[in-house]
């Protein structure tokens, strides 16, 4: 059946989740603060690079399924169910900081006590949010709307930047935390066209909910830095880290994926998540020690790799242009919100470096960021003139297959620097190229003691 749904917040969860919903049927209404969103999205500008969202949020304005305002009253008013995607950044702290929610919350209750007949509302927190959250939700919308008919659901989101759309649409799972039936039956027939492949929707307790995304997030940020962790260890003993992922990868209790070593995790999700669950628990006195060693191998990542490029140049990298390939936190995102390239970046400008940079979608991030302190190049190739060395920092698929000639001729000697482990070392060393990778023992003709 087709429902009346208002997001509010149309960030990267919100927007997608509404283009989404529309896509399959529901009247949609996105409500943000910023005025400009709200009009770029109503003129079917998606403003975020994640692929397939253009066409889906073009057909639903054409078909008048969604509409993006600031109103929040009038989307509340009209709407049986309400997604809060709002943002929970960390706090200085490392808590998750709830005033987004919260406010959106006190606002909620404001309309609901000035509309006693508005009927009953399903509140769903799709944010990511500390264990508790949703009772602290409900207590701010009964403080002003003490009769209101509604019940707050955690439904968290596990959708991937770069692959949002179809994780949306087919989802490996559902989760939604709610012990009031009539709410649970909203939610399953909300989410019944995207399930009809068999994937399941599970419905648990709301704190479940709440520490099951926390969890995944946590287990997946532990994959990558174990295999980061076993990258060093492997370049120590000589071995190949691409081996052993490999070799552990098809043993089905392990899995191939979140095993590629690298640079670290960032984006938006990872670290300030996994800095949330460790705040959380020493708020209950619970020591997570497994994810606190994830953090932590994490924040080193970037410098082993950087040591690689210092420890190369002996130290003395004051006034060496590196050219860098990659700002976005992964591929097929612009997202540059804790970009482990960042990371790099900012070590190699702090010995005095310069830095050209391409990217093919995440420019306008770092110019955020960077503003002129680094140069940006508009092609791949344009960036590697006059530089030392290629620095490789995110896996786009363009840079997985370059012309390794032009490369060449290109740097004042044949040097690659690659954080992403995207080319085979021995072809480069046939080349002619000196390739540090991670986890591998570096080749060429190039690489100078002190290794
Ligand atoms: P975002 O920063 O991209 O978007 C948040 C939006 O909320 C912005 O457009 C902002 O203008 C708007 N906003 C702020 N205050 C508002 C208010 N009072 N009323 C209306 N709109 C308001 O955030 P995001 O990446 O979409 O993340 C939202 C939540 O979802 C976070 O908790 C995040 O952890 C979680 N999450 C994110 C992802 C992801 O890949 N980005 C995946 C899963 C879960």
């Amino acid at each position: 059946m087709s429902q009346s749904i208002a997001v509010i917040g149309t960030g990267y969860v919100g927007l997608v989740t509404g283009v989404c919903f529309a896509a399959s049927g529901n009247a949609v209404e996105c409500v943000d603060i910023d005025q400009e969103k709200v009009e770029r999205f109503s003129r079917g500008e998606t403003i975020i690079y994640e692929p397939g969202l253009d066409m889906l949020l073009e057909r639903a304005l054409r078909e008048r399924r969604i509409t993006f305002t600031t109103d929040l009253v009038g989307a509340v008013l009209r709407s049986r169910i309400i997604f809060l995607c709002l943002p929970t950044p960390p706090d200085e702290d490392g808590s998750a900081d709830l005033s987004y929610i919260l406010g959106a919350s006190e606002e909620v209750g404001r309309v609901l006590a000035n509309a006693p007949d508005a009927g009953y509302k399903v509140i769903v927190d799709k944010s990511t949010v500390p264990v508790g959250t949703a009772t602290l939700v409900e207590e701010r919308i009964r403080s002003t709307a003490p009769d209101a008919d509604f019940d707050v659901v955690s439904n968290p989101e596990f959708l991937r930047e770069g692959l949002a759309v179809d994780d949306f649409l087919r989802p490996e799972r559902v989760v939604v935390g709610t012990d009031a039936e009539r709410a649970a039956e909203v939610m399953r027939d909300l989410y019944e066209p995207f399930l009809r492949s068999g994937n399941p929707l599970y419905i648990v307790s709301v704190r479940s909910a709440e520490v099951a995304k926390y969890a995944a997030n946590s287990f997946v940020a532990m994959r990558i830095s174990f295999i980061n962790e076993m990258a060093n260890f492997c370049e120590r003993v000589g071995a190949d880290v691409d081996e052993v992922r490999v070799a552990i990868g098809s043993d089905s209790r392990i899995g191939p994926k979140y095993l590629f070593p690298g640079i670290g995790y960032g984006g938006s999700c990872f670290p300030k998540d996994v800095k949330a669950i460790l705040h959380t628990a020493d708020e209950h006195g619970v020591q997570l020690e497994v994810i606190r060693a994830v953090e932590e191998v994490n924040h080193r990542q970037a410098d082993v790799f950087v040591g690689k490029i210092t420890g190369h140049y002996n130290g003395a990298l004051a006034g060496r242009r590196f050219a860098v390939w990659g700002l976005a936190f992964k591929a097929n995102t612009d997202d540059t919100r804790e970009s482990p390239a960042f990371r790099v970046i900012d070590r190699l400008l702090e010995q005095g470096a310069e830095v050209v940079a391409y990217d093919p979608e995440a420019t306008t991030g770092a110019r955020r960021t960077y503003g002129d302190r680094i140069t940006y190049a508009t092609d791949m190739y344009a960036a590697l003139n006059g530089a030392a060395a290629l620095v490789v920092a995110t896996e786009w698929n363009e840079f997985r297959s370059p012309d390794f000639a032009r490369i060449a001729s290109a740097l004042a000697e044949p040097l690659i620097f690659d954080g992403r482990n995207l080319y085979d070392s021995d072809d480069l060393q046939k080349r002619g190229f000196t390739y540090y990778s991670v986890g591998r023992v570096p080749v060429g003709a190039g690489i100078r003691s002190g290794e």
